[in-house]
């Protein structure tokens, strides 16, 4: 089976690419504009095509001519605080390339999609753990396309018999277990990345954005997901969606709440540097606490974290930082 995963020169993309190729029976063929993707993050021995998906007349040009048969799909705009400032930028990229991609593949008869979605659909939820039939309400542009995008999975495949999975992740972090792949954002803006950074002397201090929430230690609590772990849900996805399975909407997490605070600290311990931290207000647009119930998608297609705890995540994800100094540049 031939999955076209658009951008899989991504960071979570480039993971589930290499689950992906060592599945028996599928063979990953990676769609990406190099926006903000890598060609490095993609193995030698991948199929690797430039091209985006806003283009239905390419898109559909290359599923006839690697004979796609399902999708997984990353591509998109994900910086929460530019979706705010170019909104523009977020419903192009992340509406429209969505439905042009949906479009190419009614048009080549591709059936199957695995789509990334967000906890940012949520909004500030009303109680946690979150489950899927919590309301979504989004408080910022990025989370609204994408919820946007779930909106047209339904639709479409109510009326074109397509059938999907819509994975909403919590915080993905970490690399991959040999550290030859990792995260490199430009700018960065997540937390893990931006501690290791300044454990490696690349930058000056990390800033605690907000210190007064009503958490047990005043900062925010977030649900870290090991991008493995990310990786391997979406093997299950396919293939439920490839046995026959019905379409369906599943939270990935690890269902445990760390603040900023802990993290901070726990990286401290694994890289055994004590970098200087700085207090500051909050950032616009985060909820106090974000913690997934995946009891859904444990029940329903047997998925298990095996990388997710939060040790385990900044030691992969160091390895990878030093392996890296400056990402795939150097
Ligand atoms: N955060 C922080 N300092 C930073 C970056 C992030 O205190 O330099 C906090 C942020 O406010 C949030 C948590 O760390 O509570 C995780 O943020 P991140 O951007 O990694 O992921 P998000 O939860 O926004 O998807």
């Amino acid at each position: 089976m031939n999955v076209l995963v658009t951008g899989g020169a991504g960071y979570i993309g480039s993971h589930v690419v290499n689950v992906l190729k060592k599945e028996a029976g599928f063979t990953p063929i990676v769609y990406d504009n190099f926006s903000t993707g890598h060609p490095e993050a993609v193995a030698d021995d991948v199929q690797l095509v430039e091209g985006d998906i806003r283009d239905i007349e390419f898109t559909r040009h290359v599923m006839a001519q690697f004979e796609i048969d399902a999708v997984i799909h990353f591509a998109a705009s994900s910086l929460v605080g530019e979706s705010m400032s170019d909104p523009a930028k977020y419903y192009v990229n992340n509406v429209e390339g969505s439905l042009h991609l949906l479009q190419a593949m009614k048009q080549s008869g591709v059936d199957y999609i695995v789509f990334s979605s967000t906890a940012a659909v949520y909004g500030e939820p009303e109680k946690t753990p979150i489950c899927e039939d919590f309301a979504t309400q989004p408080t910022n542009v990025y989370g609204r396309t994408k919820l946007v995008i779930e909106g047209m999975l339904k639709d479409y495949a109510m009326a074109y018999g397509m059938r999907y999975v819509a994975l909403r992740y919590f915080n993905a972090a970490g690399a991959s277990l040999t550290a030859d792949i990792g995260e490199d954002h430009h700018p960065e803006t997540h937390l893990i990345p931006l501690i290791l950074k300044t454990a490696q002397g690349v930058r000056d201090r990390v800033s605690i954005f907000g210190t007064d929430y009503p958490t047990p230690d005043g900062t925010c609590l977030r649900d870290y997901i090991h991008v493995e772990d990310l990786a391997t849900a979406h093997v299950l996805a396919l293939k439920h969606l490839v046995g026959g399975g019905e379409s369906r909407v599943y939270n990935l997490g690890s269902e445990a709440g760390f603040s900023v605070r802990e993290i901070i600290e726990t990286a401290k311990r694994v890289t055994g540097v004590d970098f200087a931290v700085t207090e500051e207000a909050r950032r616009s647009g985060d909820p106090a606490v974000l913690v997934a119930s995946s009891e859904k998608i444990r029940k329903e297609l047997g998925w298990q974290p095996q990388h997710s705890t939060v040790e385990e995540i900044i030691k992969t994800a160091w390895k990878w930082h030093q392996n890296h100094p400056h990402g795939y540049n150097g």
